[in-house]
């Protein structure tokens, strides 16, 4: 199977949580591991790290801010994004 090397499992569509550490491929139907490379073709799952509004905080990357916001709000890389109207997401 081919493995896409820039998306994790956490980050895709087809991946459903059961803890912070392990889920559900929602394809194979098997368990597997949140932070294991996801198959290629998985469909991104959009995100604040994906947007490109999205600036990582240089001393801390786990950090971020939001550069659609008027006030250049805070935003964390791993937020959800599937509700925000401004999301443009990168094509990986
Ligand atoms: S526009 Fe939305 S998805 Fe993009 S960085 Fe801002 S809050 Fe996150």
């Amino acid at each position: 199977m081919k493995v896409c090397k820039e998306l994790l499992y956490r980050d895709v569509m087809n991946y459903t949580p059961i803890d912070v550490i392990k889920g559900m491929d929602m394809i194979t139907k098997k368990i597997v591991m949140a932070d294991d490379p996801a198959p290629a073709g998985y469909k991104i799952k959009p995100k604040c790290k994906f947007c490109k509004n999205f600036l990582v905080d240089d001393k801390n990357a786990s950090l971020g801010i939001c550069k659609a916001s008027k006030n250049n709000f805070m935003a964390y890389p791993d937020m959800i994004a599937t509700t925000c109207k401004d999301y443009e997401g990168t094509d990986l």
